[in-house]
């Protein structure tokens, strides 16, 4: 999918911009103190076109003491990634120094730029607005990001801008497995050493954005055989290039990656364990309800003793909680160590996530969990769930059908979703549990 990304420098209003067209609520999606950091990436539709959207403005923190620096890095990451560039600016404050300086780096862009005169709220403004055609540019838009004047007509003109959505055929058989992890816990050894060893690569796949290239890779023998697309795989060559704010551009390539995948293949380094921000891509990841492999990685460099995999596996399950039913694979990227294994398990992980549960079996494992332990009642009131459909695959969702379902209590729920995983697996699979009137 196209990327259009914001650029700007504070307080022109890049993030209400990015809230009206993804109209999506900000969520935090940074649990670490101090981090908290609000939403960047969402994904826009208009006139049946969509395309992801992505606000640059947390490049720059707003206490940054050293703001130039801080946002033509921030433009440096656009004009390598982005299809087209929204430069927006303020009608109130009109000019400044800092606008002209944005301006004169996105002047080398090779793809369409458009300024965005923000807070255009009534005419008047929007005629003061013309003052932007001076910063050079052949698109100027004045529109409101607070109250929604003129983001018609912007819209349209940035969907008239994205390039065309290459030809690719639709092929739901093949997995598409991305590599996810922190900078340097070895996603780009692994996908080097999988492309390195499994000789047929069938072809590359350009994507719309400028060098995002899947790698279809051919697993198995003969009647086994099977296809993978590696998603992103330039991204992850193509990191070395981006020397500054790793931390950004791999949030970005993450949060792409995500998006498109079908199992999400997290590594984490072996010596420092789980850290707060592997957790934050599983739970990403989760939330997407994308199919979920852990990779340690770097295994290779940890001193074992008789248990030490074992003794990692209960400590990483501790710590994500909730998401314990996810598959554990310790790898080396470096010497190859179980490099295919990572493969053959999220290939599992993607069968597992297209598995339809029949009925009746699912019947049968509701009614003796429900006979087991029933759910506790609400304020007197007896919960009843009669019986249980899977009503869909990719990724798997089941129906509840009760006489209260919103008595039916979180801690029920996750019993529930226990007894399935005990009776039909879906070992790495998000289940997606819904409680319905009957
Ligand atoms: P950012 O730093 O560029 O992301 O800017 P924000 O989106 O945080 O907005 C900065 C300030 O400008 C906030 O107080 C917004 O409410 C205000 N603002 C944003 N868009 C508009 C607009 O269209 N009209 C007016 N009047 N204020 C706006
Ligand atoms: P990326 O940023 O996640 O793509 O990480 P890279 O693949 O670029 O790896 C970063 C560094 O870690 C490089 O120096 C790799 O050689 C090294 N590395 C990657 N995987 C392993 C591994 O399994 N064992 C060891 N010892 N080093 C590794």
């Amino acid at each position: 999918m196209a990327l259009v990304a914001i650029v700007g420098r504070p307080n022109v209003g890049k993030s209400t911009l990015f809230n009206r067209l993804t109209e999506e609520r900000r969520a935090i999606v940074d649990d670490q103190p101090g981090v908290t950091r609000d939403r960047l990436f969402g994904t826009v539709e208009w006139t049946g076109r969509t395309f992801d959207l992505v606000d640059t403005g947390g490049l720059v923190p707003r206490s940054a003491e050293r703001f130039d620096a801080a946002i033509r890095e921030q433009v440096m990451l656009t004009l390598e990634e982005a299809d087209v560039i929204l430069f927006v600016v303020d009608t109130l404050t009109g000019i400044s120094d800092l606008d002209a300086e944005v301006a004169g780096l996105l002047r080398r862009a090779k793809q369409p730029v458009i300024v965005v005169a923000n807070k255009a709220d009534n005419t008047a403004r929007a005629l003061d607005a013309s003052e932007f055609w001076g910063l050079g540019f052949e698109q100027m838009f004045p529109l409101s990001a607070v109250n929604g004047t003129g983001t018609g007509d912007f819209l349209d003109a940035v969907v008239a801008a994205l390039p065309e959505e290459p030809e690719r055929e639709e092929e739901p058989d093949v997995p598409r497995i991305a590599f996810l992890g922190r900078p340097n816990v070895g996603k780009s050894s692994l996908a080097n050493k999988l492309l390195g060893r499994t000789r047929s690569i069938v072809t590359e796949v350009a994507g719309t954005t400028r060098d995002a290239v899947d790698a279809r890779l051919r697993i198995g023998e003969g009647e086994d055989a099977r296809e993978v697309v590696l998603v992103d795989t330039a991204g992850l060559r193509k990191k070395a290039r981006v020397r500054e704010n790793v931390e950004f551009y791999s949030t970005l390539r993450t949060e792409r990656a995500l998006q498109s995948c079908d199992v999400a293949v997290v590594l984490i380094d072996g010596e420092r364990g789980l850290e707060s921000q592997d957790a934050r891509v599983l739970r990403e990841a989760e939330a997407m309800k994308k199919g979920m492999v852990i990779v340690v990685n770097k295994w290779d460099l940890v001193e074992k003793e008789t248990n030490t995999a074992r003794d990692v596996d209960r400590m990483i399950r501790e710590k994500m909680g909730l998401i314990d039913f996810v598959p554990i694979v310790f790898a080396s990227a470096l010497t190859g160590q179980r490099a295919e294994k990572v493969l053959e398990v999220a290939l599992k992980v993607f069968d597992e996530r297209r598995k339809r549960v029949q009925t009746a079996k699912l019947n049968e494992v509701v009614e003796a969990a429900v006979r087991r332990q029933p759910p506790p009642s609400l304020n007197g009131q007896y919960i009843k769930i009669k019986y249980a459909s899977q009503v869909r695959d990719e990724p798997p969702v089941f129906a509840f059908f009760c006489n209260q379902p919103q008595g039916v209590k979180e801690s029920y729920r996750r019993y529930l979703e226990n007894r399935l995983r005990e009776a039909f697996g879906f070992e790495g699979v998000p289940l997606t549990l819904s409680f319905k009137r009957k």
